[in-house]
């Protein structure tokens, strides 16, 4: 027997019947971010390694176990660039971003560049509900010097929290921390390993490795011993300059003034290296043990670090399978209705149907039709089956009386019009 081929592990396929929600939160994310001033950019969705290791840190879980490199072997001979892991699939989207950014000067064309992006991000990870290896995301970053302010801070955090909402994602937290400046996080660092240095062996084999090398992903550790310990770290915020503090305070008075709620969490860091100030994530219990929605943060140092100009900059990314997974999907509006299904019967007809088909689509109202000469009820099954507004019926007996059926499947009712009067149809089939 030939073997039939599956999806591999951690991916999926999404079908025609899901589609319609897909592209229809796709384009309301569109429209609301459209709405706060963000433009998109799309970028490869491959990059040198180290770019990713630069950015999101060597250390992290994502650099360290997730990254799916693109293999040399069985590469064209002419892609001589492609060396054994120098290229992966990007596992995030602000890499990226910020090497576009850097290599076509855009520090230089404006001084706030709002970028948003929607697509599939890819992480070698054991696959489980809602933790994929292909999974999707929509992302904003707002780049530049005219970045540095805690009322982009708060844009960006209450367009986070208005996204969701928009798809009908009602019972999610948004919970918010403050690092502070690149100088503070050093405190910070020292603070924690103060505060850890006579529970070190009573920690998880990974936090203890942590505690030397990167001190803050200890607080995303999962296991609960290593839990207690963390619950029971005093955070006296003594680490954060008084500037920083400032900083956070307008943040948090701008998210008031707006009425988005938020839960202060010390404990919440991040687990990506490039964080500084503000880091925030959307979190839904419903999702069970993978409960973030998304995440996001000011990341200050990045841009300078990859080589490009200092400038401040935040963003944030949602993943789209979990959002549909949380999200009462009536809100999210699916425009997959045909105007019109285009019924048939008999061959005289047919032919004056297939024109009229034709006539109706390039007039801007979707129309259908099946062409094997079914009965009048298996079309008209048909027609249900794709949900179309209305079913325009054509047969021998109405071109003999020169008219077309049209029927209203929502409401039930019949009419009749002129069979040549095209336009009265279009007119009908708007309404
Ligand atoms: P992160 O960059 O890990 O904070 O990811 C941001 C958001 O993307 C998360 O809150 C999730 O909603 C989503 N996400 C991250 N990793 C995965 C994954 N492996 N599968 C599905 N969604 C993911």
């Amino acid at each position: 027997m030939k073997k039939s081929f599956v999806f591999p592990r951690g991916t999926s396929d999404i079908l025609p019947e899901e589609t319609s929600i897909w592209c229809a939160l796709e384009s309301q994310a569109r429209k609301l971010l459209r709405n706060y001033g963000y433009c998109e950019i799309r970028t490869p969705l491959f990059e040198e390694t180290n770019l990713f290791a630069r950015s999101v840190g060597q250390t992290s879980d994502i650099v360290q176990k997730q990254m799916l490199n693109l293999a040399a072997q069985g590469a064209q001979t002419d892609a001589e660039d492609i060396q054994s892991g120098s290229l992966s699939l990007r596992p995030e989207g602000t890499a990226s971003i910020v090497r576009s950014y850097i290599q076509h000067n855009l520090a230089r064309k404006e001084k706030l560049s709002k970028l948003f992006y929607i697509g599939p991000m890819f992480r070698g990870e054991r696959p489980q509900k809602g933790r994929l290896r292909q999974f999707h995301q929509i992302g904003v970053e707002a780049i530049g010097a005219g970045s540095a302010s805690s009322y982009l801070d708060a844009e960006v955090i209450a367009l986070s929290v208005n996204l969701l909402k928009d798809f009908g994602v009602t019972d999610f937290v948004l919970k918010i921390n403050t690092l502070g400046s690149i100088e503070d996080k050093v405190q910070f660092a020292e603070y924690l390993k103060d505060k850890l240095s006579d529970q070190v062996d009573h920690l998880c084999p990974d936090c203890q490795n942590r505690y030397g090398r990167n001190i803050f992903r200890l607080l995303d550790c999962k296991n609960k011993a290593c839990q207690k310990i963390i619950h029971q770290i005093e955070f006296d915020f003594s680490y954060l300059s008084q500037e920083s503090r400032d900083y956070y305070t307008v943040v948090k008075a701008a998210l008031d003034i707006l009425g988005i709620a938020y839960q202060e969490d010390p404990c919440l860091v991040r687990g990506l290296d490039y964080y500084t100030h503000v880091v925030f994530e959307l979190c839904c219990d419903k999702l069970g043990s993978q409960n973030a929605l998304g995440a996001g943060g000011r990341y200050n140092c990045l841009v300078e670090q990859l080589g490009g100009p200092q400038v401040d900059a935040i963003g944030f990314a949602l993943g789209m399978e979990r959002i549909l997974l949380a999200s009462s999907q009536e809100s999210i509006q699916l425009n997959d209705r045909l105007d019109a299904f285009v019924v048939a019967l008999g061959d005289e007809a047919f032919l004056k149907a297939f024109q009229l088909l034709f006539a109706l689509r390039s007039n801007q109202i979707s129309a259908d039709m099946r062409f094997s000469g079914d009965s009048l009820k298996s079309q008209m099954r048909q027609a249900n089956k794709v949900n179309a507004r209305n079913v325009v019926i054509l047969g021998q007996e109405e071109i003999e009386r020169g008219v077309i059926v049209v029927k209203n499947m929502d409401e039930g009712n019949q009419d009749e019009v002129p069979l040549e009067d095209i336009q009265q149809l279009m007119i009908k089939l708007r309404t």
